[in-house]
C-alpha cells in the first residue's frame, strides 16, 4: 500500500496476499522497534499476520483500508506500487480489475 491519494485506500489486496509477503528487508534494529510489537510475528521476521491478511490492515479490502503503522510501514510496502505486476497479482487474487501503470502514484 503506498500513499494516501492512491487506489490503495479503496484496496489492500497485497496487504492481504501472503502472510510471507510484508516481511523485513533493509530496515534496520532502530526502525524495527518503532513496529508495535503486536503486529510484529513469533520469528521477528515480518508483519503478523491472520491468514493471509497483515494484522496491521483496518477495513475491507477493495472498499475502504488502512494502514495501522502507515508512516512506519515496511520498505516493501513501500515498493509495491498501484499497477505493478505485484499488485496486478494481488488484485487478481481479490478479484478486483488490474490497474494500468501509474507512475505518478508514488
Ligand atoms: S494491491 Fe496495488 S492498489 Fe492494492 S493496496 Fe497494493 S499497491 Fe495499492
Ligand atoms: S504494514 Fe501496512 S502497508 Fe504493509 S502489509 Fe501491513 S497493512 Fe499493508
Amino acid at each position: 500500500m503506498t500513499d494516501d491519494a492512491s487506489p490503495c485506500q479503496a484496496c489492500g489486496a497485497c496487504c492481504s496476499y501472503s502472510s510471507n509477503w510484508p516481511r523485513f528487508t533493509i530496515e534496520d534494529d532502530a526502525e524495527l522497534d518503532l513496529i508495535p510489537e503486536k503486529f510484529v510475528n513469533a520469528r521477528q521476521s515480518g508483519m503478523r499476520c491472520d491468514g493471509d491478511r497483515c494484522s496491521a490492515l483496518t477495513g475491507k479490502v477493495g472498499e475502504f483500508v488502512a494502514c495501522g503503522i502507515y508512516e512506519i510501514r515496511p520498505e516493501v510496502c513501500r515498493t509495491c506500487m498501484p499497477g505493478d505486476p505485484e499488485c496486478a497479482m494481488a488484485r487478481r487474487r481479490h478479484r478486483l480489475p488490474v490497474l494500468a501503470v501509474d507512475n505518478d502514484s508514488a
